[in-house]
């Protein structure tokens, strides 16, 4: 067979090389097999021995998870468990079974398609790709319904695995740090289980391919590039070669970038800064200190939300920021109040549809509107913050009156928690996320109010520019250089450091080389980003001037399109500081001043 090369969207960056591994693919019968009469019972009590071995799959594949990752990982088999136990799914496959005297695998088959539509049918993407979960109960089940299944055994060797889909449960199963080189997948995206996991694990993947499974066979050569988002088939041994020396490269930059984490943060000229970490789930803490994060920049709560079936409680709340407090500790912890609303709509709760989400109930003024719900979250991160490291971050504020409210509210919890003789923070930093142009406008009028500011530039930028942040066809015109966006936020830089107060750049242009070194050079300080762009960020702003910097910013000021900026920020870091660029270097061999 001849080189075959495919493109997909690179989730977890690096490469590997090896052979393919594929996984079986469950697929449901489209043929209704029909029994008889007397043989009903029977085929309900066939079902119900598939659904227990199920429990027992499931409840053991919790148990696993929580051991390797935490006990927040294993949420989701809770979540699978209680899918399980729905009566209504239950009844309505036995239903099938008695009513059109069917086997079990059609009641399974008929129950995948109707969710399959029901959940097509959202508009939520989050929402959307929670299809796979009742899909991957469904299969599992579909599974033990053969009781003399051949159990498809553990994988000995190291490999790259090759599937059509990776349920949840698969993932955390099957995804090893030792064994599994790679990840190919026909389906997916970068916000799938599969791709958060494979990237937490370090494991270089590559999905939506589309027809992969089609294309590879078992034991075959292939290259998975998940940084550039390329899979090779059967690769002839020049090219296998090329990637072999990617591979390498790619490796020791990481390793000599990881090696950052233990140097000192500050520039050429001795200027102090603070890498920090934003993340979603408190497992991530560890990670992000071993990146060298000096504390995180921000917690997005909803994710405590959206990775359950009900409400959380004041305690399950409580359990979260405590463990992040104390992972994180000495380091500070910025707790974000729930950003939810709109567009990512709760579904523990009847959020009506809004005809313009990003511009609707959102953030703040859904936790506005939902007092009660914002009472026992601000109740929780007060309790957790008696060890003194966490601060309060409020999403989405447009006026000054929604920072008052918010403190009348806050203040009146702490209150209660005094009655009660709770142990809290009394000097816990308050902060508001500056994401919307007229906060940014009036940010002298907001400091006043608040401890601390985090501009949020993806937002920041999306409202700005009137460019939505996650629609393709517009993404060209999403530019951070863009000179508005520049000024904007240097006015807010400046007006945080003339109060006195702290700034931070908490959106993806924190992340982004070349903007580093322009925001360092407005006078911020605090960079908070995904933990996998830690080292590179801080690695560039230990190589430049921090004089440097300023004055390159200085000039940015005079240019007028975003391109312009771009192109002369490079190239005078090139000119002044091209160690900031260069790639597999050792750190140590940045000159110093
Ligand atoms: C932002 O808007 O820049 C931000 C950090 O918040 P989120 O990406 O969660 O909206
Ligand atoms: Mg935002």
């Amino acid at each position: 067979m001849d080189m075959t090369r495919l493109r997909g969207i690179g989730v977890s960056p690096g490469i590997a090389i090896g052979e393919v591994l594929l996984a079986k693919r469950v697929v449901f019968t489209s043929r209704k097999e029909i029994i008889a009469d007397d043989q009903v019972p029977d085929e309900i009590k066939r079902l119900h021995q598939a659904l227990e071995r199920t429990r027992a799959d499931l409840a053991r594949v919790k148990e696993s998870v929580r051991e390797k990752m935490g006990p927040d990982s294993s949420l989701i088999f809770e979540a699978h468990l209680l899918i399980l136990e729905d009566p209504t799914l239950v009844g309505g496959l036995e239903a099938v079974i008695r009513d059109e005297k069917a086997r079990a695998e059609w009641a399974l088959s008929k129950a995948n398609a109707r969710y399959e539509q029901l959940f097509e049918s959202l508009t939520d993407d989050y929402f959307r790709q929670r299809k796979s979960d009742v899909s991957d109960v469904l299969k599992r089940v579909y599974r033990n319904l053969e009781t003399k299944r051949e159990k498809e055994k553990a994988p000995q060797k190291q490999h790259i695995l090759v599937a059509h889909e990776l349920l949840p449960s698969e993932a955390a199963l099957r995804l090893s740090k030792e064994l599994t080189l790679g990840v190919v997948l026909d389906v997916g995206g970068g916000t799938s289980h599969t791709a958060i996991l494979a990237r937490s694990l370090g494991i270089p993947a590559v999905l939506g391919l589309r027809d992969v499974t089609r294309q590879v066979r078992e034991g075959e050569l292939i290259i998975v590039d998940g940084t550039d988002g390329e899979v090779i088939i059967d690769p002839p041994p020049a090219v296998r070669r090329e990637f072999q020396a990617k591979k390498e490269k790619y490796e020791n930059y990481g390793r000599e970038l990881q090696k950052t984490a233990k140097l000192k943060s500050e520039t050429l000229d001795r200027v102090r800064f603070i890498p920090q970490a934003n993340i979603e789930l408190p497992e991530e803490v560890d990670l992000a200190l071993s990146m060298g994060a000096e504390g995180i920049g921000l917690f997005r709560s909803e994710f405590i939300y959206l990775r359950r079936e009900s409400l959380p409680t004041e305690e399950d709340h409580f359990e979260i920021y405590t463990r992040l407090a104390r992972s994180a500790h000495p380091y500070p912890v910025t707790i974000r109040t729930l950003d939810i609303g709109g567009e990512k709509s709760l579904p523990q709760l009847n959020i009506e549809k809004e005809p313009n989400p990003a511009l609707g109930l959102r953030a703040v003024r859904f936790s506005l509107r939902n007092r009660d719900l914002f009472r026992i979250q601000l109740r929780a991160i007060l309790r957790a913050s008696a060890g003194k490291n966490v601060r309060i971050l409020v999403p989405m504020v447009t006026e000054v009156d929604e920072i008052l409210e918010v403190k009348d509210i806050f203040e009146d919890v702490k209150k209660e928690l005094r009655r009660k003789g709770e142990a809290f923070d009394e000097k816990i930093p308050f902060g508001i996320m500056i994401e919307v142009p007229a906060a940014a406008a009036l940010a002298d009028v907001m400091l006043k109010e608040v401890d601390y500011v985090s501009i949020g530039t993806n937002d920041l930028i999306q409202y700005y520019l009137a460019v939505d942040r996650s629609n393709e066809f517009v993404s060209y015109l999403f530019k951070p250089f863009h000179p508005a966006v520049i000024r904007l936020i240097r006015s807010v830089i400046q007006a945080a450091r003339k109060a006195e107060k702290d700034v931070i750049v908490c959106g993806e242009m924190a992340a982004d080389t070349p903007s580093a070194i322009v925001l360092l050079g407005f006078g911020l300080r605090t960079f908070s980003m995904n933990p996998i762009f830690i080292p590179r960020i801080k690695k560039a702003l230990r190589s430049v001037e921090c004089r440097t910097a300023e004055k390159i910013a200085e000039e940015t000021l005079k240019l007028r399109s975003a391109q312009e900026i771009e192109e002369y920020v490079t190239e005078e870091i090139l000119l002044r500081h091209p160690q900031v660029f260069l790639t597999g270097q050792p750190v140590e061999a940045a000159p110093k001043k």
